[in-house]
């Protein structure tokens, strides 16, 4: 891990920035490869990964490097993390307070790793990255927003009782590294939705 990412994940253990920091067991900084070119977030730390300090661990996760496997790429190679890094009591969805307390430290992560794309999982990152919502509606497609590319699919926890959907994800995570494919041999790749403009 990069000695920036490092002090990063630090400041993440010890946060008692938000109410949060007073039901979590642990919390739960990103992690993965601080050379990748994606960043896959999703909303905010479940059970297991409350648990035991990691994110995307329980069965969420599992979807995810399975859709990742079918890509051809290991969980290895990319990095993972969380819009909150402490899990919400009963698994509710992070307040806009608790949201905006924590983002400093993934803008943080942005700004070391520096992704080609990030990849937002569910309608919670959806939101507090672009403000958007219906995710469903939107899933698939390359966005462009202050020089920064985003790719939009599932929260794979969506996928958990749904079969169809863990076929949309898989089919999501391969469209998203043939484009970091194109973009990493400089050709030209299609914005589906442009907020600079
Ligand atoms: S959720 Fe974020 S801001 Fe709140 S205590 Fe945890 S690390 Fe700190």
């Amino acid at each position: 891990m990069s000695k920036k990412l490092e002090i990063i994940k630090q400041k993440v253990i010890k946060c008692t920035n938000c109410d949060l920091c007073k039901t979590r067991t642990n919390s739960v900084p990103g992690k993965g490869n601080f050379h990748s070119n994606v960043i896959f977030v999703g909303e905010a730390p479940g059970k297991n990964e409350d648990k035991n300090g990691e994110p995307f661990i329980g069965i969420a996760g599992k979807k995810l490097s399975m859709a990742l496997k079918e890509a051809g790429v290991s969980r290895d190679d990319v990095y993972i993390t969380n819009i909150v890094k402490c899990r919400p009591p009963k698994n509710r969805v992070p307040t806009a307070i608790e949201r905006e307390t924590c983002q400093e430290y993934l803008k943080q992560e942005i700004a070391i790793i520096k992704p080609k794309i990030i990849c937002i999982l569910g309608n919670t990152a959806f939101n507090s990255l672009l403000g958007g919502s219906e995710i469903t509606k939107f899933r698939g497609k390359l966005v462009k927003k202050d020089n920064q590319l985003y790719f939009l699919s599932l929260h794979p926890a969506a996928t958990i009782y749904n079969q169809e959907l863990i076929t949309v994800l898989k089919k999501d995570i391969v469209k998203l590294f043939n484009l970091i494919v194109k973009l990493k041999n400089n050709k030209k790749v299609k914005i589906d939705i442009d907020y600079t403009t």
